[in-house]
């Protein structure tokens, strides 16, 4: 799939350290486009300014901050002489000092669209207080250095390290770090974050480089950070110990944090699906940069499996709550788990899938997951949160980490300001350039700019996505200029819910979805899932699309027990769900029950909800935004 041989061969023969060589599909960055209305800028919005200051707030307020300064006190009065000093740790997990870092990193994105002073006084604040907790020779991890003479948490070692493979999450906390260091310099033009992450980075390089240890990070992340390191300061020892990390792996180990095999020898998406999202997506940043196919053949195996086997209808994966895991094939059970950062991270994964090929099928699924399963995770009014996301509720259980219903905050809070990050940059998933060619991959309202080759061209969606399914589409080079179109015609509009056959439309719609220039239908079908579009484009020109938006109703593959006998609703890329706050969960739907969409503005923030048989379903994501309630988005079929 990488057409890079030349490269590979160099880097096999090891006559070059490093690849010019990026993701052939570059992506227009989340600064390049901003949403103007609609859908995802009402989302946005709330993200701005609700949930960035309520999560800055909860970091405060929960003591992840104070460990900072915890450390940094141990280390000063140490120095002043007292030397059995120390403190246990206050607060759950050692990765805590996590949830700092992705609130920054959630925060610069948002000061990367928008000056705030006062937000960005508070993260230089965060940012000396973290730099004051980094040991001398660039270690930073708090609950080891509040607590230095043994281990202050069961789950840290007695040395640096030790534990890292298993629970301690040293190098976890440092792929967060590097995250947030990289976004605040990007937003801020200031380097002390990124000079923390570099320190720590030698440390690691000193430790881990060129194979003077081998160790397979825990729960991974560090290599998509490194990998940031690298693309940021251009030293290809990053590159290099983010490559060394994967390889670590396997070959025997446990499959909870994906160390049972080789890397390059795994097939099937097993064990923690957070940490095997991440690690897929490290691969493929690994793979993009360094041409090695390998890992590009392996990840697209794993991308089969997951799609064609362990795919909720919701976009939502990791089926078990214990170990927060992949289940086996077809275990798709209406409780699954569906952890709202292994949502995000599958959006992570199926980005980069398509930025190494080019096919649109990575972004069905990521538009499913988006506006499903990851966007089920916050509220509507962006200060209540979900951490697993199943597809039926009972009305009573404290299935969210301890919480009946969507909580404030959690004991372990990855889910929030992981959402938090990934909102504020959504739009850094919208398009794409490669050499002549422009792809259109989400479509909500807004304008973007980007560069074809040497021309700049400035894109104006506008449109109701995905209430409704008509997109216009406005092309204005800067100067007149051949070149390519590609708009992705969603695998929904085509019939087909997945890419995959786990899921299939009852009678799929029969409207033809179209495309127009200049009022002129354009008669191609898609290649690769997108309608190419290829001829000299003036400013005023504009592509109009027609996604006819259904209902549908969808069916399981036999081989999933959850769904055999049951129905579930869909309307464009938006999964329904009924839920008791609107009337008696149904217990069955009439075969040939009739569908209806009606807007509703002034509801839940604006959706679109679906009249089945006279029975309200709301969209999945809305769910639980009206009190606690028996919810279910699969119905038994009245024979
Ligand atoms: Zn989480």
């Amino acid at each position: 799939m990488l057409r890079l041989p030349l490269i590979s061969f160099l880097l096999a023969s090891g006559l070059a350290a490093l690849s010019a060589s990026d993701y052939p599909y570059r992506p227009v960055p989340f600064t390049s486009v901003r949403l103007t209305g609609g859908f995802w800028q009402q989302k946005q919005e709330v993200n701005r300014r609700v949930t960035v200051p309520f999560a800055l707030k909860q970091c405060e307020e929960s003591g992840r901050l104070k460990n900072f300064d915890l450390a940094a006190e141990v280390m000063r009065r140490r120095a002043a002489g007292e030397k059995d000093f120390q403190i246990k740790p206050p607060t759950i997990f050692p990765f805590d000092d996590t949830d700092a870092y992705k609130a920054i990193e959630g925060a610069a994105y948002v000061l990367s669209m928008q000056r705030d002073p006062a937000l960005e006084a508070t993260l230089d604040a965060w940012i000396a207080r973290i730099a004051a907790a980094q040991e001398p020779d660039g270690y930073l991890y708090t609950f080891r250095t509040m607590h230095p003479d043994s281990p202050g948490h069961k789950w840290v070692g007695k040395e640096r390290w030790d534990l890292d493979p298993e629970l301690s999450h040293e190098l976890y906390n440092a792929g967060h770090m590097y995250e947030a260091g990289v976004a605040y310099y990007e937003a801020t033009g200031k380097r002390q974050f990124l000079d923390v992450c570099l320190k720590n980075a030698e440390l690691l390089w000193r430790t881990f480089g060129e194979n003077r240890r081998r160790l397979a990070p825990g729960h991974e992340i560090v290599e998509m950070g490194l990998v940031r390191l690298y693309r940021t300061t251009g030293d290809g020892r990053w590159l290099k110990l983010a490559q060394e990390f994967l390889d670590a792996r396997g070959p025997t180990g446990k499959s909870y944090n994906q160390q049972h095999k080789l890397v390059i020898d795994q097939d099937e998406a097993v064990g923690h699906a957070v940490r095997a999202n991440y690690l897929y997506s490290g691969m493929a940043d690994v793979a993009a940069l360094t041409g090695d196919a390998r890992y590009t053949a392996a990840i697209a195996k794993i991308w089969e499996n997951v799609v064609s086997k362990k795919l909720y209808l919701t976009g939502g994966v990791g089926a078990l709550s214990d170990g927060e895991a992949y289940g086996k094939d077809y275990d798709l059970r209406h409780d699954g788990y569906n952890e709202t950062c292994a949502a995000l991270a599958l959006m992570m994964w199926n980005h980069r899938m398509f930025l190494l090929t080019g096919e649109a099928k990575y972004m069905d699924v990521f538009e499913r997951t988006a506006y499903n399963g990851f966007l089920s995770g916050v509220s509507v009014s962006g200060d209540r949160f979900f951490y697993p996301n199943p597809l039926s509720y009972d009305g009573v259980a404290k299935n969210n980490h301890g919480h009946a219903g969507r909580a404030p905050w959690f004991g372990c809070a990855c889910c929030p300001p992981n959402l938090m990050r990934t909102l504020a940059s959504l739009t850094g998933y919208f398009y794409a350039v490669r050499d002549d060619s422009l792809y259109v991959n989400v479509y909500a309202a807004s304008e973007g700019t980007l560069k074809v080759r040497d021309t700049a061209v400035k894109l104006t969606q506008t449109t109701d996505y995905p209430w409704s399914g008509g997109v216009k589409l406005a092309v204005s080079p800067e100067k007149p200029a051949t070149f390519t179109v590609r708009v992705r015609i969603p695998g929904w509009v085509q019939g087909k819910p997945v890419p995959s056959d786990l899921y299939r439309y009852e009678s799929p719609a029969t409207a033809a979805w179209s495309v127009r220039v200049g009022g002129e239908v354009v008669k191609a079908s898609p290649e690769n899932g997108y309608v190419a579009i290829t001829r000299e484009w003036r400013a005023g020109d504009s592509v109009e699309l027609d996604f006819p938006m259904g209902p549908e109703k969808v069916r399981g593959n036999e081989q999933i027990a959850a769904t055999r006998g049951q129905e579930a609703f869909e309307r464009g890329p938006v999964v329904y769900c009924f839920e008791q706050a609107d009337q008696p969960l149904p217990e069955a739907i009439a075969d040939n029950a009739k569908i209806t969409a009606v807007a509703r503005p002034d509801f839940l923030e604006s959706i679109t909800v679906l009249k089945v048989d006279g029975l309200t379903a709301v969209p999945y994501f809305a769910w639980n935004n009206r009190g606690l309630a028996p919810m279910k988005v699969w119905v038994s079929v009245k024979e």
